[in-house]
């Protein structure tokens, strides 16, 4: 777990990654983030590092999380499948659509704070300045 940041230094990209994994802030590693599975806190508690700066900003977490799920499926599908067609057994097609089923409801609910998280991460990486600078108060480092 990605150590907690003394406010006012700056984090480099891949530390923000790996914060954002770990469901804390990417500016200053802070958690308790998320009051509920699905209820992201608007800003850090620590910092005060405001994640949804603009209407639909979490559309990049929700395409993220989109793709690992379909990533997820086509991996567990392409193992059934193999481990099956050895197998040589016929009628088990149920067996892959439960089990693909069960990884396309429960897959997104799983990674959906971590896609939120690491959505606020890769924004933060990509437009250091413009967010360090949208803080205001006395926390936004000097570069
Ligand atoms: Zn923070």
């Amino acid at each position: 777990m990605p150590e907690p940041q003394a406010p006012g230094t700056v984090a480099s990209t891949p530390r923000m990654i790996a914060r954002g994994f770990h469901r804390r802030c990417p500016r200053c590693g802070g958690g308790k983030l998320f009051t509920r599975w699905f209820k992201m806190a608007d800003d850090c508690p620590r910092c005060g590092y405001v994640f949804a700066r603009e209407e639909g900003f979490f559309l990049g977490a929700f395409v993220m999380n989109f793709a690992v799920t379909i990533a997820g499926l086509a991996v567990l599908m392409g193992v059934l499948i193999a481990v099956l067609a050895n197998k040589g057994s016929s009628g088990t097609i149920s067996v892959v659509a439960v089990a693909a089923g069960c990884e396309a409801l429960l897959a997104p609910i799983l990674f959906y704070p971590v896609s939120k998280t690491l959505w606020a991460a890769v924004d933060l990486a990509m437009h250091r300045s413009e967010a360090w600078a949208s803080i205001g108060g006395g926390n936004a480092p000097s570069f």
